[in-house]
């Protein structure tokens, strides 16, 4: 059966393109650096970003935390936004790997701008008794569905340079805020020393994504992905479809940001709902349902799935619906149908 499924981008299917390099991907053993498919990718990315050099990960957790790993030191402190994926969403990997430490910064928008870092940077580094910070982790596009723009990226690029630190950023929608900021990804890496780019998200590739940097930082992490069991063997079967992803998806992220505002704008016309416009700069729609019975809104999940629809929990009558390329307009049209008639059903509930 076919679902249609807005809990993530990371649930897209490969398209028909992708499984056919797969099928005829010439490959080699990639720890000997034989594959000559992940070779390729990673030297695609490379360029295409701007960087030295590129390392094909199987996620973009590992992909971070390599970063991680390569620019500490036991015992630094690295600083990032407290709604950054490495601190919510990495298991504390960096802790434990890296054992750094986090040196937190609230923001209202999520956005780490270089008034953040200049407050946040230990002084005093010669001090015996202070954490050296070593990096900043900056993200774009924001996990809350907003971008950077290139200016803020450039004056935290500049803040980190001017304290010697360097900057990482998790890009594992940096194509999506390319395509909503209208600019080349390669502007936005040009204020980063290292960039994780996933490939698995909008792009569709089954799994993977490539870590890019200079190349004597790649040729330290590609140590550091042997060490955590990410050393792979014939991974030029998942590259073929990652440089499928990278030729051919990144173009068509737009109709994903176009199809998120037309279910948002789908979605306000049902009674209570109100689309938070901050955070509507990509390919997903947050979005708080007010009014609504607790018993409504904890049954939507199930109610939904039996038509075919997955979502995922909303919290307080909030809910983030993510838009991608296996999800189209008329399905888009189709959810609104169902949203309205599961409504319908519990109106005593709602009323
Ligand atoms: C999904 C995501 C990751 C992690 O990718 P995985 O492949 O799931 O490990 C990292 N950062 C951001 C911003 C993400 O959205």
């Amino acid at each position: 059966m076919r679902y249609i499924d807005f809990r993530s981008d990371s649930v897209t299917q490969p398209t028909e393109e992708m499984r056919q390099a797969m099928y005829s991907a010439e490959v080699g053993y990639d720890v000997f650096r034989d594959d000559p498919t992940v070779n390729r990718l990673e030297k695609m990315m490379a360029e295409r970003t701007g960087k030295e050099a590129g390392l094909f990960v199987p996620t973009g957790t590992m992909s971070n935390q390599l970063a991680v790993l390569t620019w500490t030191n036991r015992g630094e402190e690295m600083i990032l936004s407290s709604d950054s994926h490495i601190l919510e969403f990495e298991v504390g990997a960096a802790a434990v790997l890296s054992s750094v430490g986090y040196r937190v910064v609230h923001t209202e928008d999520s956005i780490l701008r270089a008034k953040d870092i200049e407050a946040a940077v230990r002084p005093y580094p010669e001090d015996i008794h202070v954490p050296r910070t070593s990096l900043v982790c900056l993200e774009n596009a924001l996990g809350r569905g907003s971008v950077v723009p290139v200016p803020l990226m450039k004056e935290a690029y500049e803040a980190a340079k001017r304290h010697g630190l360097n900057v990482h950023t998790d890009g594992a929608r940096i194509f999506n805020a390319a395509a909503a900021l209208g600019v080349n990804i390669r502007e936005l890496a040009e204020y980063t020393d290292s960039l994780s780019v996933h490939l698995s998200k909008g792009l569709c590739a089954p799994v993977g994504g490539v870590l890019v940097g200079p190349g004597a930082f790649i040729e330290k992490a590609r140590r550091y992905r042997h060490m955590l069991g990410g050393g792979m063997s014939q991974s030029g079967i998942l590259a073929a479809a990652g440089i499928v992803a990278l030729e051919k998806m990144p173009d068509r992220l737009l109709e994903d940001h176009e199809n998120a505002r037309y279910l948002g704008r789908q979605l306000e016309t049902l009674p209570g709902i109100t689309v938070d416009q901050t955070r509507a700069d990509i390919n997903m729609v947050f979005f708080k349902w007010e009014h609504r019975s607790e018993v409504f809104l904890n049954a939507l999940p199930a109610r939904m799935l039996e038509k075919g629809i997955k979502i995922s929990a909303g919290s307080d009558g909030n809910f983030r619906f993510v838009v991608h390329n296996d999800i189209s307009h008329s399905d888009i049209n189709y959810t609104i149908e169902i949203l309205k008639s599961i409504m319908n059903q519990y109106h005593d509930f709602i009323l």
